[in-house]
């Protein structure tokens, strides 16, 4: 294997990639970053356990979107212990909405981790958070270089942005060699007293100045001296991306199943998407009112009205729901469990569901009906 006997070196000559331009990065960066930054509240005070939580929940998730889940979070769950501890549903529901829930159980994993190997306190050196459960090289990166001033890397998407175009690299950033590579780079030349802030700043070059869609804005940069894409107008020719994989489409029916005081829900399965979340019940397929009713009957529930809902979209990273949706009164949920529903079947109070059930943000269009009081009377919409 070429790569792994000479290395990086004979890769960049490969390529004509140069990463000359980056020995420059440093001071123009730090100075803009100080002039610059955004408050935000895990840096005003950025001990081990906030940077890592709040980079947990940054991966996928905007800044602004991330503020009120990080300080609900550290209200709740303040330190390391309280985490470790807290019961799976409550850790669920303070996460409903962020998405991706693997990285909360996961990060849970990681604090028990912590209690039982570090008694309690957070490895400082990159090496050893990264064998924590779902910490990557990035956000090791992290926390090794803002909690701890270690010289670390932390390459996010942002970062491999501003790089590729600066360096005019030609290669795919999906590539994890890629990625690798770059955090190599970027260790060289990272400022000793100062590896935090450095990484900080180029994530906040790329995610406020260097951005992804439409044109950068470059008369903003403190680096578009150095950067080669500029230089020649190509910006936004960079960075390279692999090919996009194409979604599968799936329909589905929501139904939000409502007698006089309680609503139906069910459990998803342990493992696979949405894993262990609540959800409303749901039927494969684009089904008509009478569908609906009929296998309603079939499991021993008399409809007494039903009402079409809108349409709703919902897109995953591999996956999109295309969902259609109806509001059933019947006159008893009765504990009898569905035939083909994968899980069992609770009946909750409405408020319940805003407090103890957690229910993903895919069915956010179909959730609020869960509120409308019903009784007899005729729904109103
Ligand atoms: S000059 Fe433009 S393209 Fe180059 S790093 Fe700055 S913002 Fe990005």
């Amino acid at each position: 294997m070429e790569q792994d006997t000479f290395g990086k070196n004979l890769f960049s000559l490969k390529t004509n990639l140069s990463f000359a331009e980056l020995k420059d990065i440093p001071k123009p960066l730090l100075k803009w970053y100080d002039e610059n930054r955004r408050r935000l509240p895990w840096r005003e005070e950025p001990t081990p356990y906030r940077v890592w939580v709040s980079e947990i929940m940054l991966q996928q998730t905007r800044v602004e979107a991330v503020k009120p889940y990080f300080e609900r979070f550290m209200k709740r769950l303040p330190d390391i212990r309280s985490l470790a501890e807290a019961p799976e549903e409550e850790l669920l529901k303070l996460w409903e909405g962020l998405g991706y829930y693997n990285r909360v159980r996961n990060l849970q994993k990681a604090a028990v981790q912590v209690m039982e190997e570090y008694d309690g306190r957070m490895p400082c050196r990159y090496e050893d958070l990264k064998r924590l459960k779902g910490v990557g090289s990035y956000t090791a990166g992290a926390i090794a270089s803002i909690a701890f001033g270690e010289r670390a890397a932390a390459v996010d998407g942002n970062v491999l942005r501003v790089t590729s175009r600066i360096c005019m690299d030609e290669r795919v950033i999906d590539d994890t060699k890629v990625r690798t590579c770059v955090e190599e780079e970027l260790v060289r030349v990272m400022p000793k007293d100062r590896p935090g802030d450095f990484n900080q700043a180029m994530m906040e070059l790329g995610a406020c100045v260097c951005l992804p869609n439409g044109s950068p804005h470059c008369g903003e940069c403190p680096l578009s001296h150095i950067c080669k894409a500029h230089a020649l107008g190509c910006e936004t020719e960079y960075p390279k991306r692999a090919p996009r994989r194409e979604r599968t489409v799936e329909e589905k029916t929501v139904l939000i199943i409502r007698d006089e005081n309680r609503a139906a829900l069910c459990k998803r399965p342990g493992k696979g998407l949405l894993a262990g979340l609540y959800e409303l019940p749901s039927l494969e397929g684009f089904r008509t009112e009478e569908e609906v009713i009929a296998y309603l009957r079939e499991n021993g529930i008399q409809t007494l009205r039903i009402q079409a809902l809108e349409e709703a979209k919902h897109i995953f990273t591999h996956k999109e729901w295309h969902m259609r949706g109806f509001m059933v009164r019947v006159d008893e949920l009765t504990p009898r469990q569905p035939s083909g529903a994968a899980e069992s079947w609770i009946f909750v109070e409405p408020q319940e569901t805003r407090d103890r059930y957690p229910i993903p943000s895919a069915f956010s269009a179909y959730t609020k009906y869960l509120d409308i009081k019903m009784g007899n009377q005729k729904m109103t919409l």
